[in-house]
């Protein structure tokens, strides 16, 4: 399809959201300034992205019905999370403009899947083998050695449904556990990295591609923690990961936004661990630090707007507010630096692990930061 062809689609359209999580809330506040109207589909009636929308259909996200009351509402749709139930999503791409289609969402749902496409795009990733029998587990060990990593091939996230296989004494549980999870699973050798870093590429309609300054991720208990931007790395190791980056959306022939975590190993290679096909939590520091959002940017791909600069205002760190430290975070309000930017997304219950919200310091240097950040002591 020529340019010609290409649909865009205006402000006051309006844009359906499948998935009512904070990443919906950030898109439909973003898009909200730019004239926007937005309806989303949640089974929670509170649900973070509802009260930031003008609408919200209350269903469950596999609701044939729904989400065609969905579609009927929409000019576009997009989703926010991956384990969008693909009967779903084609029926809606039948009835409804998906700009960001099903297949990515398919690909991104299953490791599996995941790894072989990007391993067949020439992209490296870690060596992994799909368990088919118990002996495969055994197999393992002469493949990669110990310690190495078992992962569901699907519905996992923040370290849900991997274990680490450290020794011939781990051996047995892991063959109870692929047993009992009756579901596939993958085995990925452990590659020894300096840094996990994350790049989030855009790219529309037209094709026009864009990627955001990467950042370097902390993980606590594989949950992310914060995200470090400028990431401490070199210009070559960081030329790097951009060019994987941009093949990857290429590649995929991505519409909307990518975001691709990668381990930088200790010789300096970059390693792609896994994709998002959405905005990611390793992104929300653009709010504050970039001209245009990944929230905006996101719409602006989907939409078939040009996507707005991304270059980096100014050094900083998001640093997440899980269950646990949002009273902390609360009591020291007063005391949080003027550069700081506190974004929660309104959720009733404050679990422990749950994403409450996260808060983005700016200042004139990393170290300034991280020494503001040490020094509020709320994530001790
Ligand atoms: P999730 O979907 O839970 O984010 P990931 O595959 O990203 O799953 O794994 C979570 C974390 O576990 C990663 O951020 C990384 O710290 C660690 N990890 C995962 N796979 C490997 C690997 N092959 N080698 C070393 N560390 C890994
Ligand atoms: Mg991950």
């Amino acid at each position: 399809k020529g340019e010609n062809a290409v649909k865009v689609i205006k402000p006051d359209s309006t844009i359906g959201i499948l998935g009512g999580g904070q990443l919906g809330r950030m898109i439909s506040i973003a898009g909200r300034n730019m004239g926007y109207r937005f309806i989303t589909l949640d089974p929670n009636p509170d649900s973070p992205c509802g009260q930031a929308a003008d609408q919200q259909i209350i269903s469950s996200y596999s609701d044939l019905k729904a989400a065609k009351e969905l579609a009927d509402s929409s000019d576009v749709i997009t989703y926010e999370f991956e384990n969008v139930d693909s009967n779903v999503t084609s029926l809606l791409e039948k009835t409804s403009f998906v700009p960001q289609g099903s297949e990515l969402l398919q690909i991104t749902q299953n490791r599996i899947h995941e790894k072989s496409t990007l391993h067949s795009y020439n992209v490296p990733v870690a060596p992994f083998l799909v368990i088919e029998s118990e002996n495969d587990i055994h197999k393992a060990v002469d493949c990669f050695g110990f310690p190495y990593i078992m992962k569901t091939a699907t519905g996992g996230y923040d370290g849900k449904g991997q274990w680490i296989i450290s020794s011939m004494d781990d051996i047995p549980n892991a063959i109870e556990t692929w047993k009992n999870a009756g579901k596939d699973m993958i085995i990925e050798k452990f590659i020894p990295f300096s840094k996990e870093l994350s790049v989030i590429v855009a790219r529309n309609l037209q094709g026009q591609t864009k990627t955001f300054p990467i950042a370097e991720n902390i993980h606590i208990n594989n949950i992310l923690h914060q995200s470090i931007v400028p990431a401490r790395i070199t210009a070559e190791q960081q030329e790097k990961a951009e060019k994987i980056s941009l093949k990857v959306a290429e590649s995929l022939q991505v519409i909307g936004l990518i975001a691709i975590e990668m381990f930088l190993t200790n010789d300096g290679e970059i390693i792609v661990n896994e994709l998002a096909p959405r905005p990611h939590n390793s992104g929300h520091y653009s709010m504050d630090a970039c001209i245009t959002s990944q929230f905006e940017q996101h719409i602006r791909a989907i939409c078939g707007l040009p996507l707005g600069e991304t270059s980096l205002l100014s050094p900083i760190i998001m640093v997440n507010i899980l269950g646990q430290h949002l009273s902390e975070v609360l009591n020291k309000i007063s005391r949080l630096p003027p550069t700081a930017k506190l974004h929660l997304y309104g959720k009733k219950e404050s679990v422990e692990n749950r994403k409450m919200g996260h808060i983005n310091f700016l200042g004139s240097t990393i170290e300034q930061v991280d020494q503001q950040i040490k020094e509020l002591q709320i994530w001790t």
